[in-house]
């Protein structure tokens, strides 16, 4: 695997490589890397040719520094999975090359994909994101990109993004990962206490009953929202959210449909933790 520390060094590799005819695919990360990462990072090696995945703890998309400062880094340990998906490329960069002290241009989503979810109380976090993930989609100069529907409102923002700024590179979403108890992985659950890690499934297992209960002809959002909530506060969870909206609009629903995507953050003590599902899919867990 290569080790790209500079803009030039990734532009230059990925333009030989596309001037041989190999398809690049990309998957942006910030490390701490896990099964979820990995699973992107095989899909875009069995569609493209060659894979270019990049590491860089974005400063913007933080509204928090104490977030910031939490955010788990092993760049030897990232280096070591990287290899074992056959990655071709590392790229990593530093925040003075990324935002010089002048930087005064963003990407700034508006309307409804950034009104709700973690859009309301993270701020300015999305244009955080598409700054740097058009940043990056420039930089690497990739055909395709691969991103979680963990982040279910990331990737229809940047979908849209893509397609409103006429980026010339394809998009992709890959399925959720999940610890075998139904927790969806996250780089920030090696934050959670064991307590709070245990108490933390009520999440997934919240979204499990919400589909079941629509399966089970219940159609009215918020009968299955208030439920919800009920079930994660009495796990202990501060609410950030918990929202049913449409899955392109990402308007809220009042009546639950096959289009629908239910989606919770909660804090359980100070990390924060996002999961979401749509209603039409089988929940890949059974819970008892
Ligand atoms: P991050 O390092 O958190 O910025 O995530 C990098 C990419 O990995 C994003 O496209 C995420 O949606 C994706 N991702 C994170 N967790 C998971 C997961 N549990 N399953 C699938 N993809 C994930």
């Amino acid at each position: 695997m290569e080790h790209c520390s500079t803009k030039a060094e990734i532009r230059a590799l990925v333009l030989k490589w596309k001037k041989d005819g190999l398809k690049v695919g990309f998957v942006p990360t910030m490390g701490a890397l896990h099964a979820g990462h990995l699973s992107l990072m095989r899909a875009a090696k069995k569609d493209c040719d060659r894979l270019v995945v990049s590491i860089y703890v974005n400063p913007t998309q933080f509204d928090r520094k104490d977030d910031l400062d939490a955010y788990p880094h092993d760049l030897e340990g990232d280096k070591a999975k990287l290899e074992s998906v056959n990655c071709d490329a590392l790229f990593t960069i530093d925040n003075s090359a990324m935002y010089p002290e002048d930087f005064t241009t963003w990407v700034i989503p508006e309307g409804s994909l950034v009104a709700g979810l973690c859009g309301k109380s993270r701020g300015e976090h999305f244009k955080g994101v598409t700054t740097i993930v058009t940043k990056l989609f420039n930089i690497v100069g990739a055909d395709k990109a691969f991103f979680g529907q963990k982040d279910y409102q990331q990737f229809a923002i940047i979908q849209r993004m893509v397609r409103d700024l006429d980026i010339p590179i394809e998009v992709q979403s890959c399925p959720t990962v999940r610890e075998a108890d139904g927790l969806a992985l996250s780089s920030r659950n090696q934050l959670l206490e064991s307590d709070a890690r245990q108490r933390s499934l009520a999440i997934a297992k919240s979204l499990s009953w919400a589909v079941q209960a629509y399966r089970s002809g219940q159609t009215e959002a918020s009968a299955v929202l208030e439920e919800m909530t009920q079930r994660i506060q009495d796990a202990g969870a501060k609410i950030d959210y918990i929202e049913a909206v449409d899955c392109e609009s990402l308007l809220a629903k009042e009546t639950l449909d096959d289009r629908s995507v239910i989606a919770v953050a909660a804090f359980f003590g100070s990390v924060r933790l996002i999961d979401n599902h749509r209603l039409k899919d089988d929940f890949p867990i059974e819970f008892p």
